[in-house]
């Protein structure tokens, strides 16, 4: 749609009437010029509350169940009355706050079913989380209904049709597009703002999912693309995506702009400020995308483009601490080593087991693979019931599980032209003393990987960041 921008507002950013109150501030101002959705995440920590009051469900944790509801229903309508309370407001206070009643009646049913049952199956829990993000919609469209902005509130669980992946899902492209020329266009034609849910969806037989944690700038980055909207502009609490994680790095620095490809590589790696898929629904299109700052306004935000004139090397350092290594070794060389691979990646890929880095090696073509650690049980499962025979037989050895480990990645288009980086790189890590377990570099030199012991991570960072000059200069695109 021509001119459409799409505003994703973050749980930071959607974390207290007053943040909403700036979010629809921001609205109102961008949809008086063009046409304007808008996703939202839940109000921030919402949905680890859902999620581990489902845990306490499933242990039969009835107090700390209820003791949770009382939080979620105070949080919301305490945030309903200070966006609404006026006796002027009344009418929309009123709906707003039925709104909430029923969205949390209807999680307290799936919670008690989950406290009678003594299981969360998965489908009914993502029903449930998806909650969070219904409870701040209904929200913030009241709002700016109030405030004279036309708007509604809509289900993404309506629009993003999914795979049955519950927990991490993958959008039909071509089924959401439908929905949302039949859900979206109509109201973003008669100029009223869609406040969609983010993070969820649901199949084509209406069974609902989520696309994972984090997953509201995949949402907008879904919905941008399907409705080829002109921009996508994703509000955070950061004035964009930086060198480094600043709660690691004190001089993390804002990157003006970087491409499609070094963000892609930065999100995948373990940089929060990104869903790790957000990107590549907008490749094709070429939809640009901003990372703002809702707490500062008067920062540009990073720019995310398909090309940099001239590409810098190192452009970021990221990392990820909750991972696990698996190795493989051929007990002789008996066994092809290269059919090995094929059959732990393929029974991997049918158990939707996301390997996040692969390296092999050696004359005995021993190989090890980083999972993140809550995939480890399906990971064992799937590679031990595929080499069942192997193992028996002594043709491999044990299988082994290193949960010690942390991922730290080196990012930037321009690192293929810079030699010696990656020598500067190793030479920082080992003078902290950390120790390097396993590296993975792809022919697109675009990142490199480094594993190494989890307690050395955090170090390793700030060295390689000191090491590559980030923080030292302003880094300009
Ligand atoms: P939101 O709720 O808006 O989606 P997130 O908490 O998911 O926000 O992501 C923003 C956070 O990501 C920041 O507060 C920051 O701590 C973290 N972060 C990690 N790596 C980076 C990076 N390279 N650049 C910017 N922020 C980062
Ligand atoms: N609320 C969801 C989460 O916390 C999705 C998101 O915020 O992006 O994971
Ligand atoms: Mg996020």
């Amino acid at each position: 749609m021509k001119q459409l921008l799409v505003m994703k507002f973050g749980g930071t950013s959607m974390g207290s009437a007053e943040r909403m109150q700036i979010a629809a501030n921001i609205i109102a101002t961008e949809q008086a010029r063009r046409p304007v959705a808008v996703v939202v995440s839940a109000m921030a920590k919402v949905t680890d509350l859902l999620l581990e009051t489902l845990r306490r469900a499933e242990l039969g944790d009835r107090q700390v169940v209820d003791s949770n509801l009382r939080t979620l229903l105070e949080r919301h309508v305490e945030a309903c009355d200070e966006l609404l309370g006026t006796e002027a407001a009344s009418k929309y206070h009123d709906l707003a706050s039925q709104a909430v009643q029923s969205l949390v009646a209807e999680f307290q049913r799936i919670a008690n079913g989950v406290l009678m049952l003594g299981e969360r199956p998965p489908r009914s829990v993502d029903e449930a989380i998806a909650i969070g993000e219904r409870l701040s919609s209904v929200l913030l469209a009241y709002y700016l209904e109030w405030r004279g902005v036309p708007a509604r509130s809509i289900n993404g669980a309506d629009v993003i049709v999914t795979d049955a992946v519950f927990g991490n899902a993958s959008p039909i492209m071509d089924l959401t597009e439908q929905r949302c020329r039949e859900k979206l266009v109509p109201l973003l034609a008669a100029k009223t703002v869609p406040v969609v849910t983010g993070f969820n969806g649901a199949t084509r037989a209406g069974q609902p999912t989520t696309l994972g944690r984090g997953g509201s700038d995949f949402s907008a980055s879904i919905l941008a693309a399907a409705l080829d909207a002109a921009e996508l502009w994703i509000w955070t609490d950061v004035d964009g995506i930086m060198s480094a994680d600043p709660r690691l790095v004190d001089n993390a620095l804002v990157l003006n702009e970087v491409t499609y490809a070094e963000a892609a590589e930065l999100a995948y790696n373990g940089a929060k400020v990104l869903h790790p898929r957000t990107l590549a629904p907008l490749v094709d299109k070429q939809i640009p995308v901003w990372s703002k700052n809702s707490f500062n306004l008067a920062a540009p935000g990073t720019k995310i483009v398909s090309k940099l004139d001239q590409p810098k090397g190192v452009r970021a350092v990221t990392s990820m601490s909750n991972v696990a290594l698996i190795s493989m070794e051929p007990a002789n060389s008996v066994l092809s080593g290269t059919r090995l691979m094929a059959r732990a990646l393929d029974a991997l890929a049918l158990d939707n087991v996301e390997v996040l880095v692969f390296t092999s090696s050696s004359y005995r073509q021993s190989f090890c693979f980083l999972v993140r650690k809550q995939d480890v049980p399906a990971a064992l499962e799937a590679v031990e019931s595929n080499l069942q025979l192997e193992l028996a037989h002594g043709y491999l050895k044990p299988i082994e599980v290193d949960e010690n480990v942390g991922l730290l990645a080196v990012v930037g288009e321009g690192m293929r032209g810079t030699p010696g980086l990656a020598g500067r790189v190793f030479t920082a890590i080992s003078k902290e003393d950390v120790n390097i377990i396993a590296i993975a570099q792809g022919s697109s030199e675009l990142t490199i990987g480094i594993i190494v012991s989890r307690q050395g991570m955090e170090k390793a960072v700030r060295a390689v960041h000191t090491a590559c000059e980030l923080g030292m200069k302003k880094v300009h695109a």
